[in-house]
């Protein structure tokens, strides 16, 4: 870009955009929502068993199965874990609130343990500390795109019987030596709330495992507990993916990997332009991992001005997440004072994610890294 454009009026950056995604894919989309309405084929059918076919193979799991959101996946995973009241659940605090919901929903006991510096994932160092007699499941988050350490957690827990269930929300496709989220654990929930990497027109999630007996329990809990359409041996819930989205995510899940390549894109751009700035962090790539760069986000002990800064220039930043689960107000009951997990507290204060999408060309990811530049050296000057 000319010294001449880069002085021109500044591009505005939304945090991403669903409506730039859309166009590039409108025709396959509107066929499929046909294929499907023409069926009137609503629930279940074949839309949703070529899809279920399709992400479970993509993920490289036996068994693959929709579910209504991310929240009902996690859910229907701890409970096929065997976790019933009483028991003890193991997760981070620095996430979205799904992830102890369901906890709670399965009728199970929330433990927090800390997150790592730099992976910003369970911190494998203090997992120990945190499991009692009665932990059943440990439930490492992907967080943004960058799968936890596995092979130091199972050393943990699977000697002790517990299981892992991936919270692979945010982290489709992403690897860690080789192996795909959702193939790391016991059994994982992945979500395809609209703005996910790979997302629906409306709320969806999916269930992957390897096991015969979870994948059977998932399945039955999720449609009403029924074995036949009016024999329910269990009472179960209405989590159902119904085959309108299933036929939109069979669609975009063809697109997914040249979408994580050009988030890659994005993010490189941001790593080499944004370098060496006095004060400000990048993410880092972690060994054995591909990350999906779902959220990419920065550090800064500047981040409220940064943010006003980037937002008086029409560029769009992110906060995830302000307040670490731990000091929720919903989480007042568990009276758990500031200042027991530092390191999730820290990148609380710290974190802004920058706009992150496929679709994002050169003029905005060049506004994007000269606003953030701009920030930094503008105050050093002044
Ligand atoms: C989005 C998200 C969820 C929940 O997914 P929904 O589909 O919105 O229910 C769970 N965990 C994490 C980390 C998420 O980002």
């Amino acid at each position: 870009m000319s010294v001449a454009e880069r002085k021109g009026p500044s591009v505005g950056v939304p945090f991403v955009d669903l409506k730039a995604q859309y166009r590039t894919i409108r025709d396959e989309v509107r066929a499929a929502i046909d294929g499907v309405v023409e069926e009137a084929a609503f629930i279940g059918g074949k839309a949703l068993h070529e899809f279920q076919d399709a992400f479970g193979r993509y993920c490289g799991a036996r068994h693959g199965i929709g579910v209504s959101s991310g929240t009902s996946a996690l859910h229907l995973a701890l409970d096929a874990c065997g976790v019933r009241p009483g028991d003890e659940v193991v997760t981070v605090p620095n996430t979205f609130i799904a992830t102890t919901e369901a906890i709670t929903q399965a009728g199970a006991t929330i433990r927090f343990v800390d997150a790592d510096p730099e992976s910003f994932c369970l911190d494998p160092a203090r997992l120990e500390a945190a499991i009692t007699s009665k932990t059943k499941v440990v439930m490492p988050v992907h967080l943004f795109g960058q799968t936890a350490e596995i092979d130091p957690i199972a050393a943990i827990a699977r000697p002790r019987g517990i299981r892992i269930v991936e919270d692979a929300a945010q982290a489709h496709g992403a690897e860690y030596k080789g192996r795909r989220a959702g193939t790391l654990g016991d059994i994982a929930g992945f979500s395809f709330y609209p703005g996910k990497n790979l997302g629906a027109y409306g709320d969806g999630g999916f269930v992957t495992t390897d096991d015969d007996t979870m994948a059977t329990r998932v399945r039955l809990l999720l449609d009403h507990g029924r074995t036949t359409k009016y024999e329910h041996i269990a009472e179960g819930y209405n989590y159902r993916l119904d085959a309108l989205q299933a036929a939109i995510l069979s669609v975009k899940l063809r697109h997914l990997d040249a979408w994580t390549e050009s988030r890659r894109r994005v993010a490189k751009a941001y790593d080499e332009r944004l370098a060496g700035i006095d004060g400000l962090r990048l993410p880092v790539e972690q060994a054995n991992r591909r990350h999906v760069y779902h959220i990419y986000a920065l550090r800064t002990d500047r981040r409220d001005a940064l943010k006003s800064h980037l937002e008086t220039r029409g560029i769009a930043a992110g906060v995830h997440y302000p307040i670490p689960l731990h000091l929720q107000p919903a989480y007042r009951h568990l009276a758990i004072p500031k200042g027991s997990f530092p390191v999730a507290e820290r990148l609380a204060e710290t974190f802004l994610s920058l706009p992150m999408y496929p679709e994002m060309g050169e003029p905005e990811i060049d506004a994007v890294c000269s606003a953030v530049r701009g920030f930094f050296e503008g105050k050093r000057g002044a």
